[in-house]
């Protein structure tokens, strides 16, 4: 497969409002008349599949020490953590809920702890916490899952990394963003490079082999030769994945940005300049341009997902384990169950109070319809694969994709002709020039966008 090439002009003509497609159609379009009773349905009738298919687990757990400036996620901060001993009461309680929903037979094969932070849990917490996921669900033997877990190089010791190793985690996730202790105190996140390489260590010692890093470009006080001194600090550790976010200042929209003063972000072409450099250096460096945002070295099994067409998009962001149904659990979790999208109160009173009602507390969700299911398969091909095979579209969704897709046919040709893409008779080829710009071309196809009745308010596409 030919890697990914990037172009400065291009990125600056494409660099517009766009939602990052884990989900179609996105969650701002989910509706309030979906609830737990949905939920529940899609999720009984999932069983009835002729070929059922194995779960993926998500658990949040939203609570933090200390709030990072540049954070838009779903969180609480507090230093009560006796806080957290009620929430896993009520988490466990939901997961016992949702394992009673599914089948024993299909098996759990991909298991996600996010946050916030999950080892704001103990250690004890953490060991309950499983213990109660076992019970709910059937496991997938070791050989055959992917268990993963983000870790807050602030907040764990060596103990709580061979904990998690011993309660079967092969995979880590850790927030770097930036190794400059000047960006550090400006974004409030001061984490030496020596604490998360002990943690790194700590977490291969226990048998975590795979390890994802996220970096954030776009931060206070960034420049290209700063973010290449955190680059080379990186390539030194050589994670399997790598994630390189842009960051999205709305200040208006989230709370915690307004600690960040706007004259001390990195002006635009400052800020294009070090995707750029980043960009040339992995690639340089052997790392494979996964999608948008995502690197990874070409045996991974994200690199081989990519090389073999299996790879897929959920909420985790590209995954490997995309033929799963997705159960969010915790507050704000989103689930995915065949073309059934829920998501859960965002708020914790919500969330207790219909657990104290025996209900899931579902407060939104979407039931997608032919067209968006159609749509979805689209979008979803066109950001994993480089390749959209109109024959298989018309038979899987019995039309003519020429016809039914005309309008946006004719849309791509602007992005044809900036070489992004290839509009043939059997189908659309993404060029290398197009795979750094897949949410714009995904745009394209996107009904929703056009329709949207009040502006959502989506980050840049670059
Ligand atoms: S970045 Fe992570 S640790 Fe920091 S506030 Fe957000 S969720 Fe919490």
């Amino acid at each position: 497969m030919t890697q990914a090439e990037f172009s400065r002009p291009l990125y600056e003509k494409y660099d517009v409002a766009g939602p990052r497609y884990t989900s179609y159609p996105t969650a701002p379009h989910f509706s309030d008349a979906y609830d737990a009773g949905d939920h529940a349905m899609a999720a009984r009738n999932s069983n009835g599949d002729p070929l059922p298919r194995p779960l993926s687990l998500y658990a949040h757990i939203p609570f933090c020490h200390s709030l990072c400036y540049y954070c838009a996620c779903t969180k609480i901060i507090t230093r009560h953590t006796e806080k957290a001993e009620i929430y896993l009461h009520y988490l466990l309680r939901e997961i016992e809920m949702q394992g009673a929903l599914f089948d024993k037979d299909r098996k759990l094969r991909q298991l996600h702890l996010g946050g916030g932070t999950p080892t704001y849990l103990d250690d004890q917490q953490l060991w309950r916490l499983m213990q109660g996921i076992q019970q709910a669900f059937s496991l997938a033997t070791s050989e055959d899952r992917e268990f993963s877990v983000e870790i807050d190089p602030r907040t764990v010791g060596n103990e709580t990394m061979a904990i998690l190793g011993d309660l079967g985690f092969n995979r880590m996730s850790l927030g770097v963003q930036d190794f400059d202790p000047l960006v550090q105190s400006a974004i409030n996140r001061t984490q030496p490079a020596a604490q998360v390489l002990q943690v790194i260590e700590q977490g291969r010692a226990a048998g975590m082999s795979s390890l994802s890093l996220d970096l954030i470009y776009g931060l206070p006080y960034q420049s290209v030769d700063s973010f290449n001194r955190t680059l080379e600090q990186v390539l030194a550790i050589r994670p399997d994945r790598l994630s390189i976010y842009n960051y999205a200042h709305l200040p208006q929209r989230v709370k915690a940005q307004r600690m960040i003063a706007r004259h001390t972000l990195p002006a635009p072409a400052e800020k294009l300049a070090i995707l750029e450099h980043s960009f040339n250096r992995l690639t340089e460096a052997g790392y494979l341009a996964i999608g948008m945002d995502h690197f990874a070295l070409p045996d991974s099994n994200l690199a081989r997902a990519m090389m073999d067409g299996t790879l897929q998009r959920n909420f985790q962001g590209y995954s490997t384990h995309g033929d799963c149904d997705l159960i969010g659990t915790g507050m704000s979790a989103i689930s995915m169950i065949d073309n059934h999208y829920s998501q859960n109160a965002a708020w914790l009173r919500g969330y207790y109070r219909a657990l104290d009602a025996g209900q899931l507390p579902v407060v939104r969700g979407h039931q997608s319809d032919f067209d968006d299911i159609l749509r979805r398969t689209v979008i979803e091909q066109l950001m994993c694969r480089t390749w959209l095979d109109f024959d298989d579209i018309e038979r899987r969704f019995e039309i003519k994709f020429q016809r039914y897709f005309a309008r946006e046919l004719l849309a791509l040709a602007p992005l044809e002709d900036d070489c992004l893409l290839l509009r043939g008779p059997r189908g659309i080829r993404i060029r290398p020039l197009g795979r750094l710009l897949l949410r714009n071309i995904a745009m394209v196809f996107d009904r929703y966008l056009h329709q949207q009745p009040a502006p959502v308010l989506y980050s840049r596409t670059v």
